[in-house]
């Protein structure tokens, strides 16, 4: 069985990177990833766990980011109990992206190969640097957010940022 990967630092997400197949993204359908290659896919943007808003059919993306999510380096500090410990947590499957693309940005690189899109040249496994995802800005990092814990109102944070 493999070992799920660690999330202790944007880094150590990456060190399996080498033990897959170079640019498994083009090589084959998401279907047929091995879930190493599923978690490797991941930009580590943290996007995906801010708070979201349902307003008439549509989703708004708010500043509040879950209590959980570090924003020093978008990662989530209870990876592997997130779902225990948080009831609206998501499990990004694909059936999730197939179903609901929605709940994540436009830049996920779920989103991007589900579509049948290339990764982009700031994604770490394109980069080789598991910061590009920050230096180029695509990620929370960098972002003035609010812990959800400080909320009253979330429609007061909803956001547009140009990656979202
Ligand atoms: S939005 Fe997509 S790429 Fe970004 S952290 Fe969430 S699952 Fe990963
Ligand atoms: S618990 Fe879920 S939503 Fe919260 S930071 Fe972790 S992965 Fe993101």
């Amino acid at each position: 069985m493999e070992k799920d990967i660690t999330c202790d630092s944007p880094a150590e997400r990456y060190v399996a990177a080498h033990k897959v197949e170079p640019k498994f993204w083009k090589k084959k359908r998401p279907e047929k990833f091995t879930k190493t290659e599923w978690e490797l896919l991941c930009d580590g943007c943290g996007k995906c766990c801010l708070n979201k808003l349902e307003i008439k059919n549509k989703i708004y993306f708010t500043s509040a980011r879950c209590r959980f999510l570090n924003p020093e380096n978008c990662l989530c500090r209870i990876y592997e109990h997130r779902f225990e410990k948080v009831a609206d947590c998501r499990d990004i499957t694909l059936q999730t992206v197939l179903s609901e693309p929605e709940i994540l940005p436009q830049t996920c690189a779920y989103r991007l190969i589900v579509a049948g899109k290339d990764l982009p040249d700031w994604h770490p496994l394109v980069s080789g640097d598991a910061e590009s995802v920050h230096k180029e800005g695509k990620s929370v990092k960098g972002h003035q957010t609010i812990n959800e814990s400080e909320v009253k109102d979330y429609e007061d944070y909803i956001v547009e940022w140009p990656n979202l």
